[in-house]
């Protein structure tokens, strides 16, 4: 995707969380969906043992923490419709 799609789309999905009251995944999910489900996949680029980023949508994805974590948001979505 080129840089102008993913600012767009990161605007997009910022918009739909503010509106939406700013809503947190819990922990446990984020652990879940990083773990069971990006870590796997083979669209995710691996950066640490529990950070990494999707090569579809260009977001972070880490396995805790709400900072730079798009599956912390839940809001946001799987590119590929997999959580
Ligand atoms: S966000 Fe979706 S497409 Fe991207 S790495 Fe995770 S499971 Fe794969």
């Amino acid at each position: 995707m080129a840089c102008c799609g993913k600012l767009r789309k990161l605007a997009t999905e910022t918009a739909r969380w503010m509106s939406a009251g700013k809503p947190y995944r819990s922990d446990r999910t984020i652990s879940a969906i990083f773990t069971h489900i990006c870590v796997p996949c083979e669209h995710y680029k691996s950066k640490t043992e529990t950070t990494g980023s999707c090569k579809v949508c260009g977001c972070g994805l880490k396995k805790e923490g709400k900072t730079l974590n798009k599956i912390a948001w839940a809001t946001a979505h799987c590119p590929e419709k997999k959580w």
